[in-house]
C-alpha cells in the first residue's frame, strides 16, 4: 500500500466504483417484500436454504452469501427476513432484513414457486449457468409448468451438446452475435419468445387449437420437436403428422401477444376452454406484467466524494502520498456521519465546504 501513489489510489477507486455500478445499476434501498408478488429480478441464496430475495436484499442482507442470479421471475415475493430465511436466528432479536428492519420473521408468501433454479440449476439437464459457454440459453415465456426455466438450445432439441453441428457462416461474421448457431435451431432473430415443450405438452389441446386457428401465422414462428430426431423441423417449420405425439416447443413471432389477444377476443363464448386458457391460465401470453425496476441509483456519497477529490484537492498535495488521502478520508467520514445519522442527503456544496475548511 505504501508504494501506491495517490493517482493509483484514485484510479483504483474509480475502477472499483465503475465495477460496482455495473453490478449494481439500481439503488439498493428498497426491499420489494411489502409490494407483494411481482415480476422482478430474483436472486437465490444458496447459503440460506435456496430462498429467493429481491435485488436490494441480495446486496444489503445476503452480502457474503452464495448468490445465484435468476433474472426475472413472475409473481415472486422477496423471502429475505421471512420465515423461510435462516440468515438470522429469530431468538436473537436482530434485524431479520437489513432494509425492513423487522425483528421477527415476516410471513412468507405462499405462492412463491421454488423450482431447481433456486438451487442454481437450469434447464432440463439441471446444470449450473456457465457464463463462459457460447451455448445460447432461452427462458420459457409461459413458465406455468417449468417455473420460467432457462434452456440450452441443444436441450430444447433434446440432443447432446456435441452431437449438433454449428452453422459455420454464423461464426465468420465478425459483427454478428458471437453465439454459436445450431443446425435446425431457429435463428435468434427469427422469433420473439419461446414456450418450452413441458409447458406446451401440459396444455397441448389449447396449443393445437392456437396452431390451427386463422391467426396461427401471426403467432407461431416455428415449432421444434424435443427428441433425438435429425429432422426435428421441416422446411416450413411445420411438424408432420407422425410427429404429432412427440413433445415440441413453440417459437413465437414478434407481435404474438396482439394476435393471441385478437384470438381470445374473437371467442364470444366465455366458457370456451381456449378463451379460459388465454385469459386465466396463461394471460401473460397476451399481456405480460411489467417488470418491477428498483429506483435508479442516485448519485452516491462515494460519487460526490471522488468527484470532489478530483476537483478540489491540490494535485501536488495528493502526490505527497496516499497516507494524506487516508487521513482526509477518515476526516471526511467524521464529517459525513451526522448526515448519515439524520438521513440527510449530502449535497455537493456540503462536500465543497468540507474541502474549504482549514485543516
Ligand atoms: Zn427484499
Ligand atoms: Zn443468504
Ligand atoms: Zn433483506
Ligand atoms: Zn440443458
Ligand atoms: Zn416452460
Amino acid at each position: 500500500m505504501n508504494n501506491l501513489t495517490a493517482d493509483d489510489f484514485l484510479n483504483q477507486q474509480q475502477a472499483l466504483e465503475d465495477e460496482a455500478r455495473e453490478l449494481m445499476p439500481w439503488d439498493p434501498k428498497h426491499c420489494t417484500y411489502s409490494l407483494g408478488a411481482l415480476k422482478q429480478q430474483v436472486y437465490a441464496c444458496r447459503t440460506h436454504g435456496n430462498i429467493g430475495v429481491c435485488y436490494s436484499c441480495s446486496i444489503r442482507c445476503h452480502t457474503s452469501c452464495d448468490i445465484v442470479e435468476l433474472f426475472t421471475k413472475r409473481n415472486f415475493t422477496c423471502d429475505c427476513g421471512t420465515e423461510r430465511d435462516s440468515r438470522v436466528d429469530p431468538k436473537s432479536k436482530q434485524k431479520m432484513c437489513e432494509i425492513r428492519e423487522n425483528r421477527e420473521p415476516d410471513v412468507a408468501a405462499s405462492d412463491n414457486s421454488y423450482g431447481p433454479n433456486f438451487k442454481g440449476l437450469f434447464c432440463d439437464c439441471a446444470q449450473e449457468y456457465d457464463a463462459d459457454s457460447p451455448t445460447v440459453m432461452i427462458q420459457c415465456v409461459m413458465g406455468n409448468e417449468c417455473g420460467e426455466d432457462w434452456y440450452h438450445d441443444h436441450c430444447i432439441m433434446g440432443v447432446e451438446a456435441d452431437s449438433v453441428s454449428v452453422k459455420p457462416e454464423e461464426m465468420s461474421d465478425a459483427d454478428a452475435v458471437t453465439e454459436r448457431h445450431l443446425e435446425n435451431f431457429p435463428a435468434l432473430d427469427s422469433f420473439d419468445a419461446f414456450i418450452c415443450w413441458k409447458c406446451v405438452s401440459k396444455y397441448a389441446p389449447y396449443f393445437q387449437k392456437i396452431e390451427s386457428s386463422e391467426l396461427a401465422n401471426d403467432i407461431v414462428s416455428q415449432t421444434v420437436i424435443h427428441g433425438k430426431d435429425d429432422k426435428s423441423v421441416n422446411a416450413e417449420g411445420k411438424r408432420t403428422r407422425d410427429d404429432d405425439t412427440k413433445p415440441y416447443s413453440i417459437f413465437l413471432k414478434k407481435g404474438y401477444q396482439e394476435a393471441l389477444g385478437k384470438l381470445s377476443d374473437s371467442i364470444k363464448d366465455n366458457h370456451n376452454k381456449l378463451h379460459i386458457f388465454l385469459t386465466q391460465i396463461a394471460p401473460q401470453l397476451i399481456k405480460d406484467e411489467e417488470e418491477y425496476e428498483p429506483p435508479a441509483e442516485e448519485e452516491t456519497i462515494l460519487d460526490i466524494i471522488s468527484k470532489s477529490l478530483y476537483q478540489s484537492i491540490n494535485r501536488a498535495e495528493l502526490a505527497a502520498g496516499s497516507s494524506a488521502l487516508y487521513k482526509l478520508q477518515s476526516n471526511l467520514k467524521n464529517f459525513l456521519q451526522p448526515f448519515a445519522k439524520n438521513g440527510k442527503v449530502v449535497k455537493e456544496e456540503d462536500i465543497a465546504s468540507f474541502f474549504q475548511k482549514p485543516k
